[in-house]
């Protein structure tokens, strides 16, 4: 299977009240170690490596990519077309945020060749983005889009979150009409999670953030849904909908096991058998890289046939494809006996179609339950 790489750009302009990610507010002297640093981890993974070298799609995340010079980018795009066969390429896509898109910075990425963007809107109200600790104004977001949608050829894609303190479904909807107005034929979007150690975990302790309840967070998703489809696009991951041939193949990608490496600090890579993740912090990144990447520095999970077994079912299930039955069979050598899908078939939330299994409308908003009930069977399943 074709390989893809991610690479992970740990520079924001300002921390995010919510965000837990590997990202930091940093001078551009770090950035620039940064950037160097990377480009030395390509390199040895690029004589490391002993997997297929053809490269399918390639993703710049962050953080926000956004914000660091495309001459980085350019540089970096070098070196891995050095290390690998970048040559037939169907997709690269860079994680962008408002506040730091331009005119001139989105002409020099399409130079680059990057055809996809996708841009952290998160809202369009006002008190919503104060909360949440972005840096750009509603105006900002949607000059963004109006920059995007304007650029032929260009696929791009807008992320919100739902779910927010006070949120109502009607203000939620809102801001999805919102983006919907500027014809993204792309659109994630997630439900707020509280994450240790952010500003929002405090909040929430000190009883500063209300959330809103089950029954208005299922609106939001279900009538959120909805909306999508009446305006053709359609779920194809249970946070991510697209119109017909706009789907991220990047994520698809991590979704169907593909092979991907990544670069920078706290990425996750994956050969189809081990998982590792690089050190998260930037410090720890940098000096790893002074080291010269020694792998014992590298967290590494390498999943046992229990474990593959439900990473295929739990991924499986989050797309609208579903897993396929066959697959299972010949990839883990189990048969999953028929009565194991029959109580959530019954309830109309999960259906088998021409082999595969997976969720019908009703089984959506029980992704969850539905996974850990079918998992729990698949201690007992039949081995071929
Ligand atoms: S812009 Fe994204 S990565 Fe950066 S702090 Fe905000 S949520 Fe985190």
């Amino acid at each position: 299977m074709s390989l893809q790489l991610y690479i992970h750009v740990p520079f924001c302009e300002k921390k995010c009240h919510y965000c837990d990610f590997a990202s930091w507010e940093s001078p551009a002297v770090t950035q620039r170690k940064w950037f160097e640093t990377t480009l030395e981890e390509i390199d040895r993974a690029g004589k490391q490596w002993t997997g297929d070298r053809k490269v399918r799609t390639v993703f710049f995340g962050g953080g926000t990519p956004s914000v660091v010079p495309a001459s980085f980018l350019e540089k970096i795009l070098v070196k891995l077309r050095a290390n690998f066969d970048l040559s037939s390429i169907e997709e690269m896509t860079l994680e962008v945020n408002p506040s730091s898109l331009t005119n001139d910075k989105l002409n020099a990425w399409r130079q680059l060749g990057f055809g996809r963007v996708s841009l952290g809107v998160q809202s369009f109200d006002p008190d919503e983005l104060k909360l949440l600790g972005r840096v750009h104004s509603p105006e900002g977001a949607q000059a963004a889009l109006e920059l995007l949608a304007s650029e032929p050829g260009l696929r791009f894609s807008g992320d919100l979150i739902f779910g927010l303190p006070g949120q109502t479904p009607e203000r939620f909807l809102q801001n999805l009409e919102m983006l919907l107005q500027y014809d993204p034929g792309h659109v994630s979007f997630y439900g707020l999670t509280v994450e240790a150690g952010t500003m929002f975990d405090r909040w929430h302790r000190d009883g500063k953030l209300v959330l809103p309840d089950g029954e208005a967070y299922q609106a939001m998703y279900s009538e959120g849904v909805a909306l999508l489809k009446r305006r053709g696009l359609h779920r194809y991951e249970v946070s991510n909908f697209s119109k017909p041939g706009k789907e991220c193949l990047h994520n698809q990608g991590y979704w169907r096991d593909a092979p991907y490496l990544a670069f920078g600090p706290g990425a996750h890579g994956y050969d189809g058998v081990r998982r590792w993740m690089n050190p998260h912090d930037l410090e720890d990144y940098l000096r790893w890289g002074e080291q010269g990447f020694p792998d014992a520095s590298r967290e590494w999970d390498e999943l046992d046939a229990e474990a593959r077994l439900a990473e295929t079912v739990s991924l499986g299930l989050r797309q609208a494809q579903g897993f396929n039955l066959v697959e299972v069979e010949l990839k883990h050598g189990i048969r999953f006996p028929v009565s194991v899908f029959e109580k959530w078939e019954t309830a109309k939330c999960l259906e088998r179609v021409k082999g595969s299994v997976r969720l019908m409308d009703e089984g959506w908003p029980l992704l969850d339950e539905i996974c850990a009930d079918l998992l729990a069977k698949t201690k007992h399943p039949v081995v071929v």
